[in-house]
């Protein structure tokens, strides 16, 4: 406390000492103000550098451990995303701090799989939720299993930490805005040679013969400890059979074959297990439920257009706040997996505005996170799973619209539109690839680039070089920031499953 005291006293004759704190995480990096001279900015890093030097590592063990992916979530979009969120809340951008960017601890991981330069959500998922890297599009199985092969990979399961969590007697839970039987989730709690086995209509008849299970039925059939105890998210259609209509849009039916009701059979699991599919059940439901949660048949809305959804959907971080809710009832601990699962999917589609309020999403999810948990026995990780190809280029102004046209400081005498070497104008914001690519068909070359009020639709495609139908992953390293007891141990430069091997360690499992 003396320590504390001396520090504050220190910062108090420099630049922003109020936003200082030797409280993990570190409290946002102090920075000049915006008129600022030369002495601000020494004086603000002078003040980072205290903050660092008063940091102490939690080498202790944690109680609780909760695993972020932000799919998609690379480098670049962290960037754009802090900057938009500054801007969409009227304070600065590029100074502006995320949740976890106050983190004390940050290492880049290498997301490459067994068997691609360039991953997929299936494999790195397996890899941080395993311990071991796998190949892309199977989840939670050796390397040594060829993609599809049902037989092959009923011997080749990887534990996954949530079994290891269920077996020791902690609860466990898995949130996420894709289906909750996609990719990331599913790495989870289930095994299988083929990502899409999403319900049993998926499954290859060689596949159901040799007793492969579909990953809807697996998430209702986990046997470890007393299963899992929380799954919110999208994909109800996986968990309803054909002859049942949905809730939400009676026009549609649920995909399995088998005629089981998954949804029901949660429910009917014990007096305090429940299934809810809308936001007015989800907020009324108690804490001491086992809730399984399905707000779309399949994914949940992008964040930019949940508040238009017919039955209304709940917010990542109020998903979060729910689930972390539930699991701390168990005073032996919790493990907990949080999916923002469609900045990915906006990334996809070119459409970076969509991205970036998932993100912005995201964030949120994991400041609810922090605040709800206590720092010195709860671990919390934020990553990606891979990235992307979008780029922030030219030379924009400070303060310029993260999504609108490049624009310079005027006081370079450039005008506000540099043009490219067609004499065009461009985005800050653009792909290597993607849907929004000058070469594709309907694109009429002719026309030019888009005006500044086309750039701020909120359907608007960046640029992208290369036509592809859906713009690509990106094979760069992506950031991983870590808070609690065990985070310094996240540092340099990692293969992605070691983020395993420090959670399992956290939680001596
Ligand atoms: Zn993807």
């Amino acid at each position: 406390m003396i320590q504390k005291a001396l520090f504050v006293l220190l910062c108090c004759g420099l630049a922003g000492c109020e936003s200082i704190s030797v409280l993990a995480p570190r409290a946002a990096e102090p920075v000049a103000p915006p008129q600022a001279t030369g002495d601000a900015w020494f004086d603000a890093g002078q003040n980072a550098l205290f903050a660092r030097k008063m940091q102490t590592a939690h080498s202790g063990k944690a109680k609780n451990v909760i695993l972020f992916i932000g799919d998609g979530m690379d480098i670049n979009t962290v960037t754009a995303a802090r900057i938009y969120d500054g801007q969409s809340r009227g304070v600065g951008g590029e100074e502006n701090n995320l949740s976890f960017d106050t983190f004390p601890y940050v290492a880049l991981s290498k997301t490459y799989t067994t068997n691609y330069q360039v991953s997929d959500s299936a494999g790195t998922a397996s890899a941080m939720l395993t311990g071991v890297k796998t190949r892309s599009g199977v989840i939670s199985i050796f390397e040594s299993v060829r993609r599809g092969d049902c037989n092959a990979a009923l011997g080749s399961a990887a534990t996954t930490l949530a079994e290891k969590a269920e077996d020791a007697g902690l609860s466990t839970g898995v949130v996420s805005t894709a289906r909750i039987t996609h990719a990331t989730p599913a790495a989870a709690y289930a095994h299988s040679a083929d990502r899409h086995w999403e319900n049993d209509q998926e499954l290859p008849s060689e596949a159901k013969e040799a007793g492969c299970i579909d990953i809807a039925r697996q998430l209702v059939e986990f046997d470890h400890g007393d299963g899992i105890d929380i799954a919110l998210g999208g994909g109800r259609q996986n968990f309803l059979p054909t002859d049942v209509a949905d809730p939400e849009y009676p026009e549609m039916q649920g995909a399995r074959t088998d005629g089981r009701n998954l949804a029901a059979e949660w429910a009917a699991k014990s007096e305090t297990h429940a299934y809810i599919w809308n936001n007015a059940d989800f907020n009324a439901a108690p804490a001491g439920q086992k809730l399984l949660g399905l707000f779309e048949p399949s994914h949940m809305q992008y964040e930019a257009d949940r508040p238009d959804d017919g039955a209304g959907e709940p917010s990542l971080a109020a998903m979060t706040a729910k689930a972390i809710e539930a699991l701390s009832q168990n005073e032996s601990g919790y493990f907990l997996v949080v999916e923002a699962g469609r900045i990915d999917h906006a990334h996809h589609e070119g459409n970076a505005y969509r991205s970036l309020k998932d993100t912005q999403a995201y964030a949120d999810a994991v400041r609810v996170a922090r605040e709800a948990t206590d720092i010195d026995d709860t671990l919390i990780i934020v990553t990606a799973d891979h990235g992307h190809t979008m780029t922030i280029q030219g030379y924009p102004k400070r303060g310029a619209d993260i999504l609108g046209l490049v624009v310079v400081d005027d006081e370079e005498g450039e005008g506000p539109l540099p043009a490219a070497g067609d004499g065009k104008p461009y985005t800050t914001l653009s792909y290597a690839n993607g849907p929004g690519s000058i070469f594709a068909d309907d694109v009429d070359l002719s026309a030019g680039r888009p005006t500044p009020t086309d750039v701020l639709d909120k359907n608007y495609r960046q640029q992208a070089l290369i036509p592809t139908g859906s713009e690509t992953h990106g094979g760069q390293d992506v950031p991983v920031y870590a808070s609690g007891p065990g985070a310094h141990l996240v540092s340099g430069v990692m293969e992605q499953n070691v983020i395993y091997h420090i959670m399992a360690d956290a939680l001596d499992l």
